[in-house]
């Protein structure tokens, strides 16, 4: 069978996050390897280096398979052909429509017969249509947020994580156009191939298993009800017999988020022995 072949982020805020996830899933990425195509025979793939915004081209044409992108370049770029496999939970943003603090325009009627600049046109156009609001919309790639300054716009439609790049522009945002991840995809010829589910598996199961942690605990028989009340209870956790007769031990997956309230009563109810270690695959 020949190797699946995934398009990963050549550079950028996805390209890291991308990396870190195939090697969590079991696809190790040389770091410094400069070759674009790079096998990972043992795991029967290959990866194709390509920027983001190739990649919906590139699994349309039938050069990969499946690719990592942002949800936005996806509705960008249209999903005709393609399929989302899995949100990845990285690399969130908003595409949001922001302008001067002091231009008066502050919610979707004012944008009638302005001037927009995006890097997302076909989106922008269709939110505008939605609306029955007519506006100029001009595409830029880059810098988008100075557009305002230099006269080039009178608002911007763009991409925006934190909203500090908008603040130091003095820009405030009027409306969100759509909210974004980045989203592993497939294209539609693959969608029920048997390696495309395999990966598929890998990743839901890392991800799932980032947030939680697998805690460990010994319990004297006496505090055993109490230890296990303070236990998550959609999971029932698990309890095995000790060696010795007065105790048993207690597993359970818990959020790691809960670790820092949980470890110091479960201490007080008199369990002991306590150990907490990361997971990384689970399939609930
Ligand atoms: P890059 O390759 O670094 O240009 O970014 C690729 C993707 O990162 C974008 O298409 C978005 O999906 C995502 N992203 C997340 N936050 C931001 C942001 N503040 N600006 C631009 N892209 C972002």
């Amino acid at each position: 069978m020949s190797a699946l072949r995934i398009a990963v982020p050549s550079k950028g805020r996805l390209a890291e996050p991308t990396r870190h996830l195939l090697a969590d899933a079991g696809i190790p990425i040389p770091g410094d390897d400069r070759r674009l195509l790079v096998p990972v025979e043992a795991q029967g793939v290959e990866l194709l280096y390509a920027r983001t915004d190739d990649i919906p081209t590139l699994l349309r044409d039938g050069a990969a398979d499946v690719g990592v992108v942002g949800g936005n370049q996806l509705a960008e770029h249209g999903d005709a052909g393609l399929g989302v496999l899995v949100a990845l939970g990285f690399g969130a943003c908003t595409l949001s429509l922001a302008a001067p603090v002091d231009a008066g325009i502050a919610t979707a009627d004012d944008l009638a017969g302005r001037r927009i600049a995006t890097s997302h046109p076909h989106v922008l156009q269709a939110y505008l249509a939605e609306r029955g609001v007519a506006a100029d919309v001009t595409t830029l790639s880059g810098s988008i947020e100075l557009a305002p300054t230099i006269g080039a716009a009178d608002v911007i439609c763009d991409l925006v994580s934190t909203g500090e790049t908008l603040r130091q522009n003095g820009l405030r945002i009027i409306d969100t156009v759509l909210r974004s991840e980045a989203v592993l995809i497939a294209a539609d010829r693959v969608a029920d191939d048997d390696r495309v589910a395999v990966l598929r598996t890998a990743v839901e199961s890392v991800l799932a298993a980032r947030p939680k942690r697998y805690l460990m605990l010994n319990a004297p028989d006496a505090a055993l009800e109490r230890i296990l009340a303070l236990l998550p209870g959609l999971d029932a956790p698990t309890v095995l017999p000790l060696a010795r007769e007065d105790m048993h031990a207690v597993h359970a997956v818990v959020d790691a988020a809960d670790l820092p309230r949980l470890l110091h009563p479960l201490k007080e109810a008199g369990a002991s022995g306590l150990l907490v270690v990361p997971i990384e695959h689970l399939i609930p």
